[in-house]
């Protein structure tokens, strides 16, 4: 769920369908840290109450077909995975214009007045001025 409010190309109805659905995104090690820090509990509580651990895969559970932090909003904003502060300006947009027709049909953020052209070209900046990690 980000929330950059200066862009005109996105901004971010807080309509919460990105926390929905069976899974969530994986966290890395940075997004374990972040969000062990942001809950102020050990890691073994966070895990137990918080993630689906498999194998090396760390996601976050749900509850009711949600992200169990959402709660009318991200009730973990400070320590949310950076995978949750990106979307849905993703790089993947740049190359697949079908990436993007998916991602508008999911996101009600997304500026429905541009058209694919002009949107890859202000994700493109957006991205060159904020991307600090690899998909
Ligand atoms: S789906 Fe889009 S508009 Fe809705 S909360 Fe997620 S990022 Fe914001
Ligand atoms: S961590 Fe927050 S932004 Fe990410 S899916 Fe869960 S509720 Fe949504």
């Amino acid at each position: 769920m980000c929330n950059d409010k200066d862009m005109t190309f996105f901004t971010c109805t807080q309509c919460g369908f990105c926390c929905h659905g069976e899974s969530t995104v994986s966290l890395d090690e940075e997004d374990q840290t972040n969000m062990i820090s942001a809950l102020n509990l050990s890691r073994e509580q966070v895990a137990e109450k918080y993630w689906r651990v498999s194998g090396s895969i760390v996601q976050m559970k749900t509850i009711d077909g949600h992200c169990v932090f959402y709660k009318d909003g991200c009730s973990v904003y400070r320590g949310r995975p950076w995978r949750c502060a990106q979307w849905p300006l993703v790089p993947a947009i740049l190359g697949d214009e079908n990436n993007f027709i998916i991602i508008k049909n999911s996101c009600p953020g997304i500026n429905r007045s541009l058209s694919y052209e002009e949107f890859k070209k202000l994700l493109a900046e957006h991205l060159e001025k904020t991307s600090d990690r690899d998909e």
